[in-house]
C-alpha cells in the first residue's frame, strides 16, 4: 500500500473447517458459513465498509479508508480473532477456519474485477503457506505461475510415462496373509528423483490436472489387476473432483472390460472430508460405482465431520481408519478409544475396517484382537514399484 492518502481495499475471507487442510468444504461447513458468517463478521466491519456472501462459503468485503498496510494488518488480526472460538453445532463443536486475501482497489475505484482476481491470488497464497492472510503483490503472481509450471510438467509427466504406481500391502490382520495392495502414485523425474504425492497431489487436486492423472491411475491400476492372482484386490485413491465427473463409471466399467476384470476386485478410495461436500451427488456417484461392483472405502476416516445420520446411509463397503490414531493408539487412551469405536461402528453397519499406518507388531497384534479386518503399514511394507511388489509376493 502506498501514499499516504487512504485507499479502499477488497478483502475475500473464506471459511473452512479446520481439520480438512485440502481446502474442501463440508455440507456442515457450508450451513456454518450461514449461521456464523453474517454473525461474526458483523462485529469486524465497520459502518462504512461494505460486504456480501458469495455463493461459496467465502465473502466479499470492500474496506474503506484504510491509510496504510499497518492498518490492514490490524483488520486482519482482528478477524482471526473474531474466528478463534469455535462454532457449537449441534452440540458439537466445529473448530472454524478464517483465511483472507486482500488487493487495493485502484483509486479510480473502476476495476474491481482486477482486484476480485488480486485478492483472490492473495488468498491462495496465504492458504498455502497456512496463514490468516495475504496482501496481493506481485510476488503471489509469481507463486501462482510456479503453480503453472507444475501442473505443466505434471502433465507432460503424465504424457511421457514418468508417474508409476506403488503398490503397499494390504493384509488380513489374523494371519497376515496378502489380500491386495493400495496403489500410491510416485513421479519418477527425468532427473532420476522420485517424488511423493505430498509434493504435487494437493497442486493437481486444485487444478484439472488431478482429472487425467486418476483416469490414468484407474486404468493402471486395473491393468495390473489383470496379471494378479484372482483373489488380490487393488484400491486407488480417487480425487473428489474426479468423484464429481459425469464420466467416472464409464471410465471404471471400459477399464474393467478391457481386461477382462472382475469388478469386485477394484477398490476406490475415497476421503471422508469429501463425502460431506455436495453430498447428494457424492452419494448417488457412490451408488452407481457399486452398481458396477466395485468396492468404496472411506480413506482417513476420523479426521472429518462425522455425523452418524450420514453414516447410516453411507454406500461404502469399508472404512481405513486414519493413520494419525493408529500410530498412536498404544500411546493415547484417546486415540485407542477412537480406534476400538470406529471399529465397532463400521462392523454394526458391516462394513469391513482396514487400520492405516501399522508400524510395529504390538500394535498390529492389538488391532487383531480389537477385530480389526485389514492392516496397512510399514510393519508389513513400504509402498513398493509393482516388480518388487510381484518378486517380494511371488505373484
Ligand atoms: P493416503 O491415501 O492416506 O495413503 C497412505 C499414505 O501413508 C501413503 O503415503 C503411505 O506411503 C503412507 N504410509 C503407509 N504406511 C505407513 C506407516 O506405517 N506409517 C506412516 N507414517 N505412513 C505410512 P504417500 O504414498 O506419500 O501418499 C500420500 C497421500 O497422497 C495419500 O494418502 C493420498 O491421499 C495421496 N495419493 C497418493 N497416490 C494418489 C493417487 O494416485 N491419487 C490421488 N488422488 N491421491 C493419491
Ligand atoms: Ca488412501
Ligand atoms: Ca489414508
Amino acid at each position: 500500500m502506498n501514499g499516504s492518502s487512504n485507499h479502499s481495499v477488497l478483502g475475500l475471507v473464506e471459511l473452512s473447517d479446520s481439520q480438512t487442510s485440502a481446502g474442501y468444504h463440508s455440507c456442515n461447513s457450508l450451513r456454518v458459513i450461514r449461521d456464523v458468517f453474517e454473525d461474526r463478521l458483523k462485529g469486524w466491519v465497520r459502518a462504512k465498509d461494505q460486504w456480501r456472501l458469495l455463493n461459496n462459503n467465502r465473502v466479499c468485503v470492500i474496506l474503506k479508508d484504510i491509510g496504510s498496510q499497518g492498518e490492514l494488518e490490524l483488520a486482519a488480526a482482528k478477524l482471526g480473532r473474531i474466528f478463534e472460538e469455535p462454532h457449537f453445532h449441534m452440540g458439537r463443536a466445529m473448530p472454524i477456519a478464517v483465511t483472507a486475501g486482500f488487493a487495493e482497489i485502484s483509486s479510480s475505484g473502476r476495476d474491481m474485477k482486477l482486484a476480485m482476481q488480486q485478492a483472490g491470488l492473495a488468498l491462495n497464497q496465504a492458504k498455502k503457506s497456512r496463514r490468516l492472510f495475504d496482501v496481493y503483490s506481485d510476488q503471489c503472481n509469481s507463486n501462482n505461475s510456479d503453480e503453472r509450471e507444475l501442473v505443466s510438467r505434471l502433465e507432460a509427466a503424465l504424457e511421457v510415462g514418468e508417474l508409476q504406481l506403488y503398490y503397499q500391502p494390504k493384509v488380513h490382520a489374523a494371519f497376515h496373509t496378502l489380500i491386495g495392495a493400495e496403489a500410491l502414485m510416485r513421479w519418477h523425474t527425468s532427473g532420476g528423483q522420485v517424488i511423493t504425492p505430498d509434493r504435487f497431489i494437493e497442486v493437481a487436486e486444485r487444478n484439472e490436472v488431478i482429472k487425467p492423472m486418476t483416469r490414468w491411475a484407474i486404468k493402471s491400476a486395473v491393468g495390473r489387476l489383470a496379471r494378479w492372482p484372482e483373489e488380490l484386490s487393488i484400491a486407488v485413491n480417487v480425487s473428489p473432483k474426479l468423484l464429481l465427473e459425469d464420466d467416472i463409471p464409464a471410465v471404471v466399467r471400459d477399464a474393467l472390460e478391457i481386461y477382462g476384470v472382475r469388478a469386485q476386485r477394484l477398490n476406490l478410495e475415497v476421503t471422508e472430508s469429501i463425502m460431506m461436500d455436495n453430498q447428494e451427488v457424492m452419494l448417488e456417484q457412490l451408488a452407481r460405482l457399486r452398481e458396477i461392483g466395485v468396492k468404496i472405502s472411506i480413506d482417513d476416516f476420523g479426521t472429518g465431520f462425522s455425523s452418524l445420520a450420514y453414516f447410516r446411509d453411507l454406500p461404502v463397503d469399508e472404512i481405513k481408519i486414519d493413520k494419525s490414531f493408529v500410530l498412536r493408539m498404544l500411546e493415547s487412551e484417546k486415540d485407542m478409544a477412537i480406534v476400538k469405536a470406529v471399529i465397532d461402528l463400521a462392523h454394526n453397519f458391516s462394513m469391513k475396517v482396514v487400520a492405516e499406518g501399522v508400524e510395529t507388531k504390538e500394535i498390529a497384534e492389538h488391532l487383531a484382537d480389537l477385530r480389526c479386518d485389514v492392516l496397512q503399514g510399514y510393519f508389513f511394507d513400504k509402498p513398493l514399484p509393482a516388480e518388487q511388489f510381484v518378486q517380494h509376493y511371488r505373484l
